[in-house]
């Protein structure tokens, strides 16, 4: 929490404005505790079963629970009841489906839209190119907010050249927000780990996930 607060002063940002999401996913429940009586306020998680069974075993703290793995619809059922922020819609379907559960339960589920930024096969998310029409469609629909963008950037050793993916998902942020569709706010920008997230924050990023740097490594 040192580091985002020192990179956030070193570009001129308020560190109020960026949050650490704490990725949990494969870390056992105690040590989860252990990081919440230690200050984290958000967790990350990527695994459905994961996430509902530690929800449950933490359910007396004040934690806010972020989705942030790949969201199959037939899960969104469980999405909608146990995540304040689902941070990887990247179809039509998906969000359609999140809003019909969200519906049932009476409630405005705030998500993010999940780009591709490197057009990677093996990553999900829509391309750029495609971002603009998925968020006017989503923004239709009245049990959902869009609330901004997330990204998995390409991997790289050096953070450095992760730099101009980070600007990108931060122009195309840009460029929907002028675009003023109604029902969508385009604040956020989920993106930065462990091994580039000071990048990220010059970058632009308001959320940054990271796991190993809080946790340690995982199997
Ligand atoms: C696992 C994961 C992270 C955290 O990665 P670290 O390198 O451990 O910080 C962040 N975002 C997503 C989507 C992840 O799956």
């Amino acid at each position: 929490m040192d580091r985002i607060k020192t990179a956030a002063l070193s570009c001129n940002r308020d560190p109020e404005n960026i949050r650490l999401v704490a990725v949990s996913k494969t870390v056992p429940t105690d040590r989860v505790r252990e990081a919440i009586n230690a200050g984290v306020t958000t967790l990350g998680e990527n695994y459905m079963q994961e996430a509902r069974e530690k929800f449950n075993a933490l359910s007396s703290y004040n934690v806010s629970w972020h989705f942030i793995g790949h969201l199959q619809t037939n899960k969104a059922k469980y999405a909608v009841r146990l995540f304040d922020l689902i941070h990887t819609v990247d179809s039509l379907k998906l969000a359609l489906e999140l809003n019909k559960q969200s519906k049932k339960i009476n409630k405005i589920q705030q998500i993010l839209i999940q780009i591709n930024i490197g057009k990677e096969s093996s990553k999900s998310g829509v391309y750029k190119q495609d971002a603009l029409k998925l968020t006017k469609e989503i923004s239709g629909l009245e049990n959902l907010a869009v609330k901004g963008l997330m990204t998995m950037p390409p991997f790289f050793d050096n953070p450095e050249k992760v730099r101009p993916y980070f600007s990108a998902l931060r122009n195309l942020r840009d460029h929907i927000k002028e675009e003023a569709v109604e029902n969508v706010s385009m604040e956020e920008l989920s993106m930065g780990m462990t091994g580039d997230f000071e990048v990220a924050i010059e970058e632009g990023a308001t959320l940054v996930r990271i796991g190993t740097a809080i946790f340690g490594k995982r199997n």
